[in-house]
């Protein structure tokens, strides 16, 4: 090991800086948050650099660098572009025997800066020793997108309750399961979900000797439109800890495959007219699942709220006393206008965009037509394969040209996308001709025309 990692606490310490760059200004940043106070070296010092100095109670020296600089200082920073000058610093620092970091010259280094997450008070730093730093950025870019933002919650929920722990479980053994137990369960699910008051009333209880609630959680996730790059942070966590997993047919294998490993997997999927599972028994299975204990992800295409019936399933949790999270998702508008390369909006084009179910009760009329005519908004089917012949003909009765630029995205946002443009008039028929089929998405609007200009994505190339 080249460099033991040890966490510096700086509050109220003295820590020289010497430069007065953006360099300089990025380390002092760090060096402000932890508390140190800051005297600053340098022949000229930026205005964001001095109103930094100025906040945290530092002090600025306008001129050239000199020895006694280090005077009371406990860490030393030299971020100059003037190499000789660094290295006359580091030599400095070094007689007197005080840490000192010289920027992006490890060799000069007696310590450096590692990559940071910062969950205070939980802080993780990542180093490659000065090697690779770029690496140790990108781990940390990694861990933030796994970690919540909230983390830090933990630590400091703990923290509340550390004492009366401690007198509980004198045993170190027996207080290190009790903890494993608090992060990885319920508890910490209630801290993490922004509900801090109910994970110190269950963390009492716990204390208190209460049995644990046997009722696990669902939390109702959107999973995109298909490409799992496009599934949120939350949603990959969630699925992560999930004990079973409850899918739609619109859900990508892919994303299924994210879920945990020994997660059940159980299709509750439905098809046009053909349901594989009623939804009062889907939501019936929920209520189910969530009272022995388990920790239920119900993973929706698109967002749950969207044409997701995400609403009929959580007032049923809600009835039963379920708790539960929802997590929004992509919603295949959003998700296939984007990689389609038709923007739903547009200052020339459309000043609104409107989501329509292309499900037709009993294959008649019944949707607000006059509404759906105005020349300057989108509107976005879905469902609409079945009905797209009445709902083009429709809008063209009731007064939206029949030149009015339309498109189908079948498949949206996968690797099996494929687009096809037309008009109201022809729509029907590109989709017998390219045997077009489910799921797939219709826009209709002149925003339809600026794919031309701005597709990116390749999808499939047929009929492209
Ligand atoms: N909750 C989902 C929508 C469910 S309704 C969401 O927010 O996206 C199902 C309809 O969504 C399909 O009939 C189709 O019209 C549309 N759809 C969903 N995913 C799609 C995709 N990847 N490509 C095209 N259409 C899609």
């Amino acid at each position: 090991m080249e460099f033991l990692p040890l966490f510096h606490n700086l509050r109220g310490a003295r820590v020289l800086v010497v430069g007065g760059g953006e360099i300089a200004l990025r380390k002092s940043r760090l060096l402000a948050d932890a508390g140190a106070v800051l005297r600053v070296v340098a022949p000229e010092i930026g205005t964001e650099l001095r109103e930094l100095i100025g906040s945290s109670g530092g002090e600025q020296i306008l001129r050239g660098y000199s020895e006694a600089d280090l005077n009371g200082c406990v860490l030393i920073i030299a971020a100059t572009d003037d190499e000789p000058l660094n290295a006359q610093v580091s030599a400095d620092a070094r007689q007197r025997g005080v840490p000192v970091n010289v920027v992006d010259a490890p060799a000069l280094c007696s310590v450096i800066f590692p990559a940071i997450v910062d969950r205070s008070p939980l802080v993780i730093a990542v180093s490659s020793g000065g090697d690779a730093p770029v690496l140790a950025r990108l781990i940390r870019a990694k861990m933030e997108s796994w970690i919540p933002p909230t983390y830090g919650h933990l630590a400091g929920l703990a923290a509340r309750f550390r004492h009366q722990v401690k007198k509980l479980l004198p045993n170190v053994q027996q207080r290190r399961a009790f903890w494993e137990e608090v992060f990885q369960g319920p508890i910490a699910d209630r801290q993490l979900a922004g509900q801090g008051a109910e994970a110190e009333r269950l963390l009492q209880a716990k204390i208190d000797g209460e049995a644990p609630p046997a009722t696990g959680e669902v939390y109702l996730v959107g999973a995109g439109p298909g490409d799992p790059d496009l599934l949120t942070f939350k949603a990959l966590r969630l699925m992560q800890q999930a004990d079973v997993v409850l899918y739609d047919r619109l859900v990508a294998p892919a994303i299924l495959e994210l879920c945990r490993r020994d997660a059940d997997r159980i299709y509750v999927g439905k098809q046009r007219a053909e349901h594989a599972l009623p939804q009062d028994q889907i939501n019936q299975q929920l209520v189910a699942l969530a009272k022995q204990g388990k920790r239920v992800v119900r993973l929706k295409g698109g967002d749950p709220f969207i044409f997701g019936r995400g609403g009929e399933e959580i007032e049923e949790l809600a009835a039963n006393g379920i708790p539960f999270q929802v997590v929004p998702g992509i919603t295949a508008a959003s998700g296939c206008a984007a990689y389609a390369g038709i923007p739903l909006t547009h200052r020339d084009y459309a000043q609104s965009v409107r989501f329509v179910t292309g499900h037709l009760k009993d294959g008649t009329s019944d949707l607000p037509w006059k509404d759906l005519v105005s020349p300057a908004q989108t509107l976005v089917f879905y469902m609409g394969l079945i009905g797209l012949p009445i709902i083009c003909s429709e809008l063209i009765k009731h007064g939206r040209s029949a030149d009015t630029p339309a498109a189908l995205i079948q498949q949206g946002t996968t690797f099996n996308q494929r687009v096809f443009t037309g008009t109201l008039a022809n729509l029907p028929q590109l989709v017998a001709e390219h045997e077009v089929h489910a799921p797939t998405l219709v826009i209709v609007g002149e925003v339809v025309t600026l794919r031309d200009k701005l597709k990116w994505f390749e999808g499939a190339q047929a009929g492209v």
